[in-house]
Parts: structure tokens; sequence; C-alpha cells
């Protein structure tokens, strides 16, 4: 009987056999027969060696459930046919006493799901059969471990056993005999739990054991049903956003038996190496074994190496199999096979998992090797693969001999090794003092985030893989364990206890974190820096991802050091150098200051002076200083602009002029207040003098306050001192033989007329220094669209610009009205544990509202200016999503932080793959 002869009974069909070289399903039905099923029926179509048998589909298990949890009509009639089809072709019959067919159950769901049922195996074997068996392969031992394991199998999954009890009784009998192993149970040993099994049973469900074949495959075909709905398998599905209505299929073949003596055993083996991606075959094998004694741990496998001296013949088929399943996947395979007396079967055949490095190897080799085209290669590495891959990782031998302290959620990627720290201020003292810290908070909260700023590594016993701080981990790049649910915290202490191993560190003992998986080690461990330089095949596949992408890549940058190694990196100019940034470093910060407490007097004294007025000495010598300290600043600053243009070499570099509010640079308010009453009387007038002008400054709401182009325009010296620094250093760097590309961005315009009055101010500026150096400039003037009226009108704004920067994280902000300060540490996290939100619109652009004013900012800027230049410098830049968003509105560029450049490279070659 064969598939075209084979009855059917249902309305649907349902069954699928495959053997014998013939195979009714192939390898693109995984919806109907699951992703082994389908693999079953690929490999033998392929002519590969698999045991008989047929796949139940997902159809049926959904039907099963929509009828009550009863077996669609005809089904049963047509597995029992199917069952015949096995018998035929191996000659074998199920429950036949003189020859019997025995048989694996395999649950087999499109996606590969832990938590699904587990497989089991020797089904058709009772005490009768069990006589055949031994008959024929003349080994009592190999029947009666056969039966104990059907027994132990069916009777945990399928019948409910307690499995438990029932390891207990053969580690009775191994200890009663001296057995290590359970290779070491004779037969006798093996008989004896076998009695003990069937007691158990009995016991717990008060019957026999059942010795039909057919009713024992019935059960376990409902069983496999069952699973799909088990808690376990919920739960999984949940979590990984899969589907409840996928449904899952059952295998049911005919066994093979790794079990029959020293010329047989099982394996897992991958088609290369899946942590190096190196191409020799990985994995191992136990010769006299079967089923999951190799994952069980219950002996130690061999490596698959030694497969062939042991079983020369076998490793060479097995090797020949591995490389036909790639070339016919085009992929890396995971498989299983067994070998019974010397011949090889095979099992089980997927995709396998692999690490970042193993990803990025496999992908250019096969391109290499003709396997695959640059294109697929480029799909088949997640970009948050190559995020990992320039990070610092921890050295393999070192990580072996670690103790694991606790485990939380791998929030961020990368290895930190340092000394405990339980708060943000003493994060920084201890840095400020040469040490490394990582810092341990229950949770994070922006109050913490200077502390993040200098640590290695943050570790927190609450919050989500969104959690503040996850979020702001991922954003300066260092690594996070968030959510770390077994570590008690305690402040007052400076200790904390992990609940799960017992230990408790406290503050000043080194620890290491892997924010890769999540683990936290004892002590520093050693680490294998990341050199991107030395990563030949990263850099091959990011090539190719540049000969694909649209999407320029550039950078954020505001160093020279920055913006050479975002170069290396392979950024192609610099999106967003942000001036203030340099306002902080050094003797900078002072200078800074004195000129911003003098700026409103200074500011009085000129307007005075403009009115026709007489300046009284005070009034005079506040514009003095303010005047003196400015010429400090833009001679420091034209030296960071040489820097940064040198460093880019040609390269288009983006200048944003200062952003945010003064009072930023200025002592904080409550600080200030403090000092001043607790002097009291004692309080110099200098003292008084600045908290009058910290209070002056203050705002409600800053972030919506006197800052960016409306700072320009109130207090025009800084916008001009900065344009006067960016254009005199592209002089000097052209002078040199260099070649400056200088852009000039003006922050938070909402109106047009605020671009074109700065723009006067800055292109006067201009024209004096052209006519001082006697060079023509070449600068480009533009806006950061980043305030929703900004957007709204961006054709009226297109008039005075020749770039439009999209500042998405200030958009953000301010399309949903949230202070992102307060929100992320605040509500945020819940609205996206608890799904108002579909996910964090600060990590990943919120197309459908955020991005309706992208989108309209695109069309009416170019309505106005066809060639006006569109990128993108907030942290949106950087999130391989939102650059698909990004492509798909057609801007010019994105650009994003140094270490995210190789990462926006590749996803903006998927971007452009996807669109195809
Ligand atoms: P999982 O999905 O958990 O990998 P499988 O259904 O692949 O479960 O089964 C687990 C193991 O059982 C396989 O690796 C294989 O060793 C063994 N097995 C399954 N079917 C058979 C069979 N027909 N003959 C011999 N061993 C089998
Ligand atoms: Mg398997
Ligand atoms: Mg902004």
């Amino acid at each position: 009987m064969s598939a075209s002869t084979r009855p059917q009974v249902a309305a649907k069909k349902y069954v699928y056999a495959f053997g014998a070289g013939e195979a009714e399903g192939d390898g693109t039905m995984r919806d109907l027969l699951g992703g082994k099923g389908a693999g079953l029926a690929e490999m033998t179509k392929a002519g590969l060696p698999v045991p008989g048998g047929f796949t139940i589909t997902t159809e049926a298990c959904n039907d099963y459930f929509a009828a009550g949890e009863a077996l669609p009509e005809g089904l049963w009639e047509d597995v029992k046919a199917a069952v015949t089809q096995v018998e035929a072709e191996s000659g074998k019959g199920l429950g036949d006493v003189e020859n019997p067919l025995l048989l694996s159950v395999r649950s087999g769901a499109k996606f590969s799901m832990p938590g699904m049922m587990d497989t089991v195996l020797n089904l058709g074997l009772n005490e009768q059969t069990l006589q055949g068996l031994i008959k024929l392969t003349s080994n009592e031992r190999f029947g009666w471990d056969a039966y104990r394991r059907f027994i132990q199998l069916f009777g945990r999954i399928v019948l409910g056993v307690s499995g438990e009890r029932m390891d207990a009784a053969l580690d009775a009998v191994k200890e009663k005999v001296g057995a290590k192993q359970d290779t070491d149970v004779d037969a006798e040993g093996m008989k004896e739990v076998v009695q003990e099994l069937k007691a158990i049973v009995l016991d717990e469900t008060g019957s026999e054991f059942p010795q039909d074949p057919y009713q024992q495959l019935d059960l376990a075909i409902k069983a496999v049903f069952a699973s799909w709905f088990g808690k376990r398998a919920r739960d999984y599905r949940d979590n990984q956003k899969i589907p409840h209505d996928l449904g899952t299929a059952v295998n049911v073949m005919m066994m093979v038996f790794g079990n029959m003596g020293e010329d047989s055993g099982t394996g897992v083996a991958f088609s290369r190496n899946p942590s190096t991606g190196e191409n020799v075959l990985f994995g191992e094998y136990l010769t006299n074994a079967q089923g999951e004694d190799v994952v069980a741990g219950i002996r130690t496998p061999s490596p698959i190496a030694h497969l062939h001296d042991q079983m020369p013949e076998a490793h060479a088929e097995f090797q020949a199999i591995a490389d036909r399943l790639e070339h016919h996947y085009r992929d890396m395979q995971d498989m299983e096979f067994t070998i019974e007396r010397g011949r090889l079967y095979m099992l089980q055949t997927r995709s396998g998992k692999r690490t970042a490095a193993a990803a990025v190897k496999i992908a250019s080799d096969m391109v290499k090797d003709e396997i695959i085209t640059k294109e697929e290669a480029l799909q088949r590495i997640e970009p948050g693969m190559v995020d990992q891959l320039l990070r610092d990782q921890y050295d393999p031998d070192a990580l072996k001999g670690a103790t694991k302290i606790a485990k939380g959620l791998n929030a961020s990627p990368g290895a930190a090794v340092g000394q405990v720290v339980f708060d943000a201020d003493h994060a920084v003292e201890w840095v400020e003092q040469g040490k490394k810290v990582v810092l341990v908070r229950i949770e994070t909260s922006p109050d913490d985030f200077h502390g993040m700023a200098v640590a290695e590594g943050i570790l927190t016993a609450r919050g989500g893989a969104t959690s503040h701080a996850a979020v702001v981990a991922r954003q300066i790049g260092k690594p996070c364990v968030a959510g770390c649910a077994e570590l008690t915290v305690d402040y007052a202490a400076r200790t904390a206890t992990s609940v799960n191993s017992g230990v408790t560190f406290k503050e000043g003992d080194w620890i290491s974190l892997d924010g890769g998986t999540g683990e936290v080690f004892e002590g520093a461990l050693g680490t294998v820096s990341a050199d991107y330089d030395e990563q030949d095949d990263l850099k091959t596949v990011l090539g190719w991802a540049d000969e694909v992408r649209r999407l320029g890549v550039w950078t954020n940058a505001d160093k020279p050091e920055e913006a050479e190694r975002a170069r290396s990196y392979g950024a192609e100019g610099i999106g967003l150098c942000r001036t203030e940034h340099m306002f902080r470093e050094g003797e900078r910060l002072e200078i800074v200051r004195g000129a911003i407490l003098v700026s409103g007097a200074a500011m009085r004294a000129r307007a005075k002076l403009e009115a026709g007025g007489t300046l009284d000495a005070e009034e005079q010598a506040a514009i003095e200083t303010f005047d003196g300290a400015m010429a400090k600043l833009e001679a420091l600053q034209q030296g960071d602009f040489e820097g940064i243009f040198e460093a880019m070499k040609g390269l288009p570099v983006v200048v944003r002029l200062i952003d945010p509010p003064l009072h930023e640079f200025l002592p904080n308010l409550e600080e200030t207040l403090v000092e001043v009453t607790e002097a009291g009387d004692a309080a110099t007038a200098e003292q008084r003098e600045l908290l009058a002008i910290v209070q002056s400054m203050h705002e409600q709401n800053p972030m919506l306050g006197l800052r960016g182009v409306r700072l320009g325009l109130m207090i025009p010296d800084f916008v001009k001192i900065q344009t006067r620094a960016i254009l005199n250093a592209q002089v000097a760097v052209n002078k040199r033989g260099g070649d400056a590309i200088a852009k000039i961005m003006i922050p938070l315009v909402g109106h047009v007329n605020e671009l074109s009055r700065v723009r006067g101010l800055l292109e006067a500026e201009a024209d004096q220094i052209a006519e001082a150096s006697g060079v023509t400039l070449d600068y480009k003037f533009g806006t950061m669209i980043e305030i929703p009226r900004g957007a709204l009108t961006a054709d009226e704004i297109a008039k005075e610009a020749s770039f439009f920067s999209f500042g998405t994280n200030d958009l953000t902000q301010m399309a949903f009205g949230y202070s992102r300060d307060d929100a992320e540490g605040g509500f945020l996290l819940k609205y996206v544990e608890e799904k108002v939100l579909p996910f964090n619109p600060f990590q990943t652009i919120d197309a459908t509202g955020v991005g309706q004013l992208v989108e309209i900012a695109v069309q009416k800027g170019r309505a106005t200016r066809p060639d006006i230049e569109l990128g993108v410098c907030g942290e949106h830049g950087g999130d391989p999503e939102s650059i698909f968003f990004f492509e798909s509105v057609g801007l010019d560029y994105v650009s994003c932080s140094p270490f995210r450049v190789p990462v926006a490279r590749l996803a903006a070659a998927q971007a452009v793959l996807a669109d195809k």
C-alpha cells in the first residue's frame, strides 16, 4: 500500500505519510506539519535515511479541540491505515509478537517550543511483544531496557505518573546492584525496575499499564494534542508572541535503536560550530544509548569527532548528510541521529541557533561558498548581533571557573567588571578615585543617571527590559542586568543577597555581570575586548550592507576621538555635534558660568547703550567681563572644531548651536538656596547674588523654556561665537590643506521667523569672517525639526534651511506630551508593561503618530526645496526598527552614536531588502 492507494476516511487529509524515499508532505509545509514533520518529509524526499512514519496535522489538533477534545471523525481510521503502511514498509507489525513494530510519538509545532510534550519512545511494547523483541535481537537486556524506558516515558508523559518516583525506582535498583550508570544494570536488574514501575503506575492510576498498542497510540496522540494547551506551552507562546491557534502536529515513526550495543548510538550535532561558526561538525553522541540520554547528562557524551575513530563509515555518512542538508536548506543545521548496529538514521533537522560571532562567520562563509547570496546573508544577521560583537565579552576560560551569584534579565549586552556601589553619588566618587564600579540598585530613576554614566555596568533587582535602567543602559552602551528578582538589596546595610545562590555581596566587592545572558558572577572575571578592526567577517558583511543600503549612516559625535571611532566604524558624516558638551570640559565650565552670571547685566547694559544711554562703571564692567568670557570660549571651541573637522577628513559635520537652558550650567537652585540659608548672616554678597541669578533663571518647565533658538535670539552672543568658531576652524583647517565641510544647525525651531532672524545674525558673522580671511566660506545652514509646529510648517521653514535633521527625542516628547525624564523613570515603564503603549516610543519611533509628523515635514520640506537634505539625529537613528521607518519615508541619512554605526549600516540594508 502506498500513499496513492491508502484509503482516506476523514473529510480532510489529516495524515501525511513519509518513508521509503517518498513523502506526502514537504519542507514548505511547516504550518500544517510543524517544523519537525516538514523536516522529516523533506529529508525523506531527499533520499536520506529516515525511519518511516507519518505526521498528523496541526489542523487535526485544532479540530480536536473544536470538537471538545474528540478526534475528528475518520482520523483514527486514517491513522490505522498509515500504521499499516509503515508495517508494510518495515515488514514488522504493531503488536506483532514475532516481529513487533515499535513507534516513537513526537510533538512538533510550527515553531520549536520548549514546554510541549516530551517524546514517547518504544510505543508498542507490552509483555508479549517484549518477548518477541528479545528473541529477535537475542538481547535480553536490550529488551527490558527498552520496556523500562517506555513505561517511564509513557507513564510520566501520557498517564501523568510521578517521574521522580519512577526515577527513584531505577536509582534504587542501580544502588542495589552497585551500578554507576544505567548501562551497568543487567537484564535481571532491568526486569526488577519494570516490576517496580508497573506497580507505581497501578498505584497512581488505579489501572494496569495499558497493554494494547493501539490504545497506547490513541492515548499518546491525545496527550500530544493536550500538551498544546498545557500551562508551560501557553506561557511560552504568550512570552514569544506565538498565536495560540497554530496547533501542534504529531509525528509517529518507526523506532530505530541506538541502544543495541557498542555499534549503536545516538547523538545531536550541528553542521558547523554554533559558537564560533567554524565549518566543522560540532556535537556529541553516546554509544549504546537512546533518545534523550545525550542531553540528560546521565552519562558524559563524546564529541562527534570521536565517532570518526569509533564508527568511521557512519561518521563519513553523517558528514555527507550534514553537507547535503546545509546545501538543501542553505543554512547551518541542528540534527538528531541514531545509529542502529552501524546503520545511520536521521531523526530531525532544523536551522541551528547560533551566537552573534557564528552568525556573522557562517553568513560570510556561505556567501563565499556560493550557498547563499549576499542579500540573504544580510538578512540572516540580526542587528542586535552586530551590537553584541562590538562589546567586551568574558574570556571563555574565565567563565568556566566562575561562581554564578544570580541571574536576571539580559537588558543590555556586554561584560562589566567592577566594585559594587549602591548609589549614584558613590559611583561618581569612586570613579573619580580611579575605581571601576558596578552600580547595584533596586531600580534606577533619572536621579541615578550620573552614576550609571560612570559605572561599568548596572544591576537592578526590579524592572523589565524597558525599565529605566535597561533603556538608559542600552542608550549609553553600558552592560545591564535588570529585574534580578532573586536579589534582595539592602541600601542601609549596603549589601545585596541572592536568595537562590545564598551569596551576599557588599559595597566594594568585585562582581562581573554579563548583560548578554543576564548572569552575575562573583569576583573580577577576565574579559576579551571586542576589536572591530580584527573582525574581518563582520567588516565583509557590513561592506555588503553598504552596497545595498540607500540611507547614509552618520554619527552623533562631540569630540575628535568619538568622530574618529565612528569613522572607523564606517560613519559617513557627523549628523549631530553638540557644541554645549564641550562647555563642561575642564576650565570651561567656570568660563561659561562666569559669562552666564553676568549675561543679564551685560544684555541690559548693551540695550541701554544702543538706546543712546551712557554706562556707569559697573555696567561697563559687566559688558567687558561677558565679552572676555565669550572670547575665551570662542577660542576654545574653535580648537574643538578644528579637531573634529580634521578627524572627519572631508566628511560633512553638522554642528548644532547651543541647545540646553543656561541654568543647566549653573549650580542647582535647591543647593544654592540651602547654602545661603545655612550661612545666614555670614553669607557673602557673591553667594547671595548667585542665588538671585539662579532664582531668576529658574523655570517651571525648562524643557519648554528658554533654550535652543530662543536662547540664540535672547542672548545672541552664544550663537555668534559658535558660528565664528566653526567657520574660523574651517578656514584654518582648509589652509592646512584639509577639507572641512561645515553645516550649522539651529535647534528647536517652531516658527520660520525664529530661523530667519537667527540666520540673519549668523550670516552677518560669516560675512565678516569671509572678509577678514579673504576666503569664500563653504557652509550650509539648516535646522532641526523637533517641535510639532516646526514639522507642520516645514514648507515655510524650508525656505530658510538647506537641511533638516529630525530631532526625534524632542519630537516624541512633544508629540506625546511626555517629559521624557519624568516619564521613563515613572509611568512609561508601567505603560509598556501593561500594554497601554505597545513599546517605548523613545526607543523605537512611534510610526503611527510621531512618524506622521516626520512624513509631513518630509513632504512639505521637499515641496519647497526639492534638494533639501533630510536626516535624523535622535536616538532612533540607531534603532533598527526605526531605521526601517526612516527608509520608508525616504530620509537621506540616519545619525547615531558611534557604536551603533555598524548596527545602523546593517539595518539600513535590511530595510531596503525588506522593501523588495
Ligand atoms: P525534541 O523536540 O525535544 O527534540 P524529539 O521528538 O526530537 O524531541 O525526540 C527526542 C529524541 O528522541 C530524539 O533526539 C531521538 O534521539 C529520540 N527519537 C525520536 N524518535 C525516534 C525514533 N523513531 N527512533 C529512535 N529515537 C527516536
Ligand atoms: Mg529533537
Ligand atoms: Mg532636541
